[in-house]
């Protein structure tokens, strides 16, 4: 991959890094919300009139959580691939991945055939 496409996928991923760990602090603010507001209800949680329990309210933000610690990881991934000279080579069959790929998912490290083999 020639340095100039390198350094565009460099600055989709910093901002994707960016944007992950806003996601992970609101997550994280909103947990801390919820676990104040679990406190506030004494434990009774399942009966408050409110309408959502906060038991379902922390599942929802915390998957939340999970999910941008998980991009996070992912991004980070795809830098150190950058830095090491695999960045766009697929993890599983070697083949590259394509550019367009790349461009929609910027820390993918399958091609799409790999990618769907896996998830079946
Ligand atoms: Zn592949």
């Amino acid at each position: 991959m020639p340095k100039s496409r390198e350094d565009q996928f460099r600055a989709l991923l910093a901002e994707q890094r960016e944007e992950a760990l806003r996601a992970l602090a609101a997550a994280q603010a909103s947990l801390a919300m919820v676990a104040e507001a679990r406190d506030q209800a004494g434990g009774d949680d399942e009966h408050d009139p409110e309408g959502v329990p906060l038991s379902r309210e922390w599942a929802r933000v915390d998957a939340a959580a999970t999910e941008a610690r998980a991009r996070l990881d992912e991004v980070d991934a795809a830098l150190l691939r950058l830095e090491t000279g695999t960045y766009g080579v697929c993890r599983s069959c070697a083949g590259a991945i394509p550019i367009e790929r790349l461009r929609i998912r910027p820390y993918a490290d399958v091609c799409v055939p790999c990618g769907s083999r896996s998830r079946r």
